[in-house]
């Protein structure tokens, strides 16, 4: 197997996912004893999220890159960044690594073209449902139209991803307001719900929403897993 690098902690909740699902997955195809083999750099998130915070993304792209740069050296194969958000720092990565990036954009992308979507709507943090970094790269590389929630739901789903979720708070009144989220955006013609947050999947169940669910978390690290299997 390849190793594989992991650069997380923004938060540790979904970078905890990250190891379960990579470890669950490399058990699945190859039984027994087998684990996945990865370096984990794993940040203090309130540094990263006070940059963004105050929109500093180049010292946070500067940050993020330096530990990147540490995992290839130390011998990871390729990188996953364990956040969607954070992506928008993706080409400063890219500039600093001979190694692939595995853009977790092209991960959602790849998997709703399969799956023959046109329109999805994007739940994520304020940057992610805004900013052109992660929509345009759906739009252009895959053709999918994305539908983002109104000005006041999108200032309380951020609201929720850093005062709860990412606190590792899951609550009710949140779970009830992304689903009331959710319906209005079903309404308006999404086929399918990108959980553009590596958190949100830990509050939402499938089974309770109005429209499929596509967790961000879980096909990024499928992408990582054709990696280190090197099938991909
Ligand atoms: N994990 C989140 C994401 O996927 C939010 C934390 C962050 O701002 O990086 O975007």
């Amino acid at each position: 197997m390849r190793q594989l690098g992991i650069l997380g902690g923004m938060s540790w909740e979904s970078t905890a996912s990250y190891y379960r699902l990579l470890n669950q997955g490399v058990r699945e195809r190859l039984g027994g004893l087998h684990s996945a083999p990865v370096l984990l750099h794993s940040v203090d998130f309130a540094e990263i999220a006070e940059l963004q915070r105050r929109g500093d993304w180049q010292t946070a792209a500067t940050l993020l890159a330096s530990a990147a740069l540490g995992l290839q050296q130390a011998g990871a194969t390729a990188l996953l960044l364990a956040t969607n958000t954070m992506h928008k720092v993706a080409p400063a990565l890219e500039a600093a690594l001979d190694i692939p990036l595995l853009h977790i954009a092209d991960a959602v992308g790849l998997t709703l073209q399969r799956q023959g979507v046109k329109r999805a709507a994007l739940l994520g943090t304020r940057f992610t449902m805004q900013e052109d970094f992660y929509r345009q790269r759906l739009a252009e590389r895959f053709a999918i139209e994305v539908i983002i929630p109104t000005p006041a739901q999108m200032t309380e789903i951020d609201r929720v991803i850093f005062a709860e979720l990412c606190q590792g708070q899951f609550l009710e009144p949140a779970r009830d307001f992304y689903l009331e989220c959710l319906r209005e955006l079903q309404a308006q013609g999404a086929e399918v719900a990108i959980l553009g947050c590596t958190e949100i999947g830990l509050l939402l169940d499938d089974l309770d929403a109005p429209l499929p669910l596509l967790d961000s978390t879980n096909v990024h690290v499928a992408m990582g897993l054709e990696w280190m299997l090197g099938s991909s």
